[in-house]
């Protein structure tokens, strides 16, 4: 099993080509074996002459820059690297397909496998997320240890590797892909069984989890059946990342408001807030989130709150009862 990690430049104004500048790569018995051994190429840009903002961002840019490789030395080298081996395991499906790019501009045999297995889609699947997880978060879901940086190819493809040894074989042959057929529209499922209503797209970046579990616009969630806007004041997870609340509209009854977190490459975090009815499913899930942590929100008004307990400590001053 090869897993494999590229980093690349697609220049500041996009366009012609997403110039690899890093193949990087573990071998393996098997997902979840020993590693037998690591590749890593730095590749020297001839095409793009300008950075995007992602390659800018790169730790090891300076690396490839100075690197004596071509793209095409550079891929014989890793195709003699993975010998007989036809088995490859990738983060997502965009590397397969820079790589593909790369050897059509430069005009060299396509030598890729017939097929791969696109890990992200695995973790996905075990983590009931509905998004496309980046690697980072997905690292630490797993409570990998963090020891080298991200964005270096080949240490991302080492954690692509010990995410990948922490799906069942299940999760990873049901991501089997073939390169270039558009990945097959599968439902997703996601932890809340039915989302009747999405309350619209990511919200964020937030200062902190709590930031955002006292947000007015997180605490929302509309009553599914007449759009009546209800406000939580508590949160349950047994997570961590997922919390749950009970609403509860004084027409419809009950409801499940529940929210994703998750957070971007520059480890901000973003929000994803739905509601969904109770059916059974969705009130296990929620038991199950009660039994773990509680967050009490704060008040929503703290402004005037605090003004009118100010006030009042005034007033109260000359007793000092409660100073000690
Ligand atoms: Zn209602």
């Amino acid at each position: 099993m090869i897993v494999m990690d590229l980093e690349w430049n697609s220049g500041r104004y996009g366009g012609r080509l997403n110039e690899i500048l890093q193949i990087g790569a573990v071998k393996m018995d098997h997902l979840g074996g020993r590693v037998l051994d690591t590749f890593c190429a730095y590749i020297r840009p001839r095409v793009h002459k300008t950075l995007s903002p992602a390659a800018a961002a790169l730790p090891e840019l300076a690396l490839a820059q100075k690197s004596p490789l071509s793209f095409p030395e550079a891929m014989e080298q890793f195709r003699l690297w993975w010998g007989e081996d036809r088995e490859f395991a990738i983060w997502g499906t965009a590397d397969l397909m820079v790589l593909a790019e790369n050897l059509r501009y430069w005009s060299l045999t396509n030598c890729l496998p017939d097929h791969f297995y696109d890990l992200q889609a695995a973790f996905a699947i075990a983590a009931s997320s509905a998004n496309s997880p980046a690697l980072e978060p997905a690292v630490d879901y797993c409570g990998i240890p963090e020891t080298f940086d991200f964005h270096n190819a080949l240490y991302d493809s080492l954690y692509t590797a010990l995410v990948g040894s922490c799906l069942k074989a299940e999760e990873v042959a049901a991501v089997r892909r073939v390169p270039g057929e558009p990945a097959r529209k599968e439902k997703v499922v996601t932890r809340l069984g039915l989302p009747i209503k999405k309350n619209g797209v990511w919200l964020g970046p937030f200062e902190s989890t709590e930031a955002a579990l006292n947000s007015r616009s997180s605490r929302r969630g509309e009553c599914p059946a007449c759009s009546r806007p209800v406000r939580t004041s508590v949160w349950y997870s047994d997570d961590g990342q997922i919390f749950y609340a009970p609403l509860s509209c004084p027409t419809h009854g009950p409801y499940i408001l529940r929210l994703e977190t998750a957070l971007d490459k520059r480890k901000r975090l973003w929000i994803f807030p739905e509601v969904g009815r109770t059916t059974s499913a969705n009130q296990a899930l929620l038991e199950m989130a009660m039994a773990g942590s509680t967050w009490q929100c704060t008040a929503l008004h703290t402004g005037s709150r605090s003004r009118r307990k100010r006030r009042r400590k005034k007033t109260d001053a000359p007793e000092e009862s409660e100073e000690s």
